[in-house]
C-alpha cells in the first residue's frame, strides 16, 4: 500500500474526470458499432465519414466524450494489429475556439513538420491534405463541443465548409479521402441550425449516434467499474453504488439527470469522507453527505438571496418540518410552523393570503413541490414538500444564514 494511497484508495486517477477506462461496459454496442464502420472504411481505402454524436438539450456526464474518445483509441489499436497507418485527432472548441485554431490543433498532431504559420485556411487544409497523402496516414477527427462552432458569430460558414467538405476544396492526389469526422455537439438543436445554415455541411453526416441520459442500471456499472479499480476490495460494498446510482439515474428517485460525471464525483466526495474520518471503509452516511452536499448545486444561491424575508421564513418552516419528521406537512401545519419561526425572528406573521402567495412563488421556482392532499384528510388542504433533489439539512443552514443577515438576529439552535 502506498503511503499516499491511504486506507480506501488504491488509485485514485480512476476517478478523474478525464479518465478513459480500458473497456467500456456502458455504451460497448455503440462503441463497438462505430468501431467496426470507422475501421472498415480505412481497411477499403474509403475514409470520408461525417458521424455525430450528440446528447438532448440540459444533459451532460452521458458520455459523449467518453465514447468519442474511447472509439477514437480502440480504432488506433485495431488499425496497428492490421498495420494500417492511423491516427485520432481529439479536439475541442472550448480550448480551439476558431477554425485557425483548430486546424492548428489538428497539424500539431499529425507532425511538427507541418506549419501553419502565415497560412490561409485554404493552405493550412491543404498541407493537412499533403502531409496525409504522402504519409498514407487515416485520420479520424473528433470536434468536441461541436454547436459552439456553428452558433459561433466568429467562425466563417465558408470556412467551417471547407473544413468539413475538405476534399472538395482540396482533392487527395491519389482519389484517396483519408479524413473522417466525429462531430460531438450537446443535443440535436445543431442539426437544425446547420441545416438553415449550411445545409451542405447537414447532409454529408452518414450516421448520427444519439445518446440518452443514463438509468439506473447503467450507473451503477459505471460506478461498479471504477469501484473495483480505484478501491481496495473491502473498502466499499454494492449497496453504496446503488444509492449513488437511484440518486442519478434517470428512472431512479433522486434528482435523475442520469449524469455519470456526478455520480462518480459523489463516489469520490463519499471516499474522501470516509478517508477523512479515518476509515476503511465507506459507509451510508459517507455517501448521503456526498450526495447532500453535491445536491445543493442544483439551488441557486441567486434564487435565495432573491427571496423575501417572509419567503425565506416559509422555507426554512418546511426544511425543518422535514428534518425532524416524516409526517406530511399539511399547509395549516405550515402555517402555524412558519408564525413560530416568524415570532422568533422578531417579524409579525402575514395573514393568510400573502402565506399562500409565498407557498405559490417558493412552488413556482421550484424551491416547493405542492401536491392536493389525499384521502384521508379533511377540507382541502395540500401537502408541502421540498423536491427531491433538495436536501433538507443543507438548505436549512443556508437558508439560516440569509435570514440572519437579513433580520440581523443571531440565531438560537431550532433543531
Ligand atoms: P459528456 O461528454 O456527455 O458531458 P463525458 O463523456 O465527459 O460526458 O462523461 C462524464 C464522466 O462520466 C467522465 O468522467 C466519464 O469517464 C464518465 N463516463 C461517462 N460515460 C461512461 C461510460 N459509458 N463508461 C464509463 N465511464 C463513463
Amino acid at each position: 500500500m502506498g503511503l499516499s494511497e491511504g486506507l480506501i484508495f488504491r488509485n485514485r486517477k480512476v476517478l478523474a474526470e478525464q479518465y478513459i477506462p480500458p473497456e467500456l461496459r456502458v455504451r460497448k454496442r455503440e462503441a463497438t458499432f462505430l468501431v467496426r464502420k470507422l475501421l472498415s472504411r480505412f481497411s477499403e481505402g474509403r475514409a470520408g465519414d461525417v458521424v455525430a454524436i450528440f446528447g438532448s438539450p440540459g444533459r451532460s456526464g452521458i458520455g459523449k466524450t467518453t465514447l468519442t474518445k474511447y472509439v477514437g483509441y480502440k480504432l488506433e489499436e485495431l488499425a496497428r494489429q492490421r498495420g494500417i497507418r492511423f491516427k485520432f485527432i481529439y479536439t475541442n472548441v472550448y480550448s480551439a475556439p476558431s477554425l485557425y485554431e483548430i486546424l492548428t490543433v489538428i497539424a500539431g498532431q499529425l507532425s511538427p513538420r507541418i506549419n501553419l504559420k502565415g497560412s490561409s485556411t485554404l493552405e493550412a487544409l491543404k498541407a493537412i491534405v499533403d502531409y496525409l497523402y504522402e504519409k498514407s496516414y487515416y485520420v479520424l477527427i473528433a470536434i468536441d463541443e461541436f454547436q459552439n462552432l456553428v452558433n459561433s458569430p466568429k467562425v466563417d460558414d465558408a470556412y467551417l465548409y471547407s473544413l468539413i467538405r475538405i476534399y472538395e476544396q482540396v482533392p487527395p492526389p491519389d482519389g484517396i479521402p483519408r479524413i473522417s469526422y466525429l462531430l460531438v455537439a450537446s443535443d440535436y438543436l445543431v442539426f437544425s441550425k446547420l441545416r438553415s445554415k449550411m445545409p451542405q455541411i447537414e447532409s454529408q453526416i452518414t450516421f448520427r449516434q444519439h445518446l440518452e441520459p443514463y438509468r439506473v442500471d447503467e450507473l451503477y456499472e459505471i460506478l461498479e467499474q471504477r469501484a473495483q479499480l480505484a478501491f481496495y476490495d473491502n473498502a466499499w460494498s454494492p449497496k453504496i453504488l446503488e444509492i449513488i446510482a437511484s440518486y442519478y439515474g434517470v428512472d431512479g428517485t433522486g434528482i435523475r439527470d442520469g449524469n455519470a460525471r456526478r455520480a462518480i464525483n459523489a463516489l469520490n466526495t463519499a471516499a474522501e469522507y470516509a478517508e477523512f474520518e479515518g476509515s476503511n471503509v465507506i459507509m451510508e452516511e459517507h455517501v448521503r453527505k456526498a450526495l447532500s452536499v453535491d445536491s445543493m448545486a442544483n439551488v441557486s444561491a441567486q434564487d435565495l438571496e432573491g427571496l423575501s424575508t417572509h419567503e425565506l421564513l416559509v422555507l426554512l418552516a418546511v426544511a425543518q418540518h422535514t428534518m425532524r419528521s416524516s409526517e406530511p406537512l399539511t399547509t395549516g401545519r405550515l402555517r402555524q410552523l412558519y408564525k413560530e419561526i416568524a415570532e422568533y425572528y422578531g417579524e409579525t406573521p402575514r395573514g393568510h393570503s400573502q402565506f399562500n402567495q409565498y407557498i405559490n412563488n417558493l412552488a413556482s421556482i421550484g424551491l416547493l413541490n405542492v401536491t392536493p392532499s389525499g384521502k384521508g384528510m379533511r377540507g382541502r388542504t395540500s401537502i408541502i414538500q421540498l423536491p427531491v433533489e433538495i436536501p433538507a439539512t443543507a438548505l436549512y443552514e443556508v437558508v439560516e444564514e440569509i435570514i440572519k443577515r437579513k433580520t440581523g438576529i443571531g440565531v438560537r439552535n431550532w433543531i
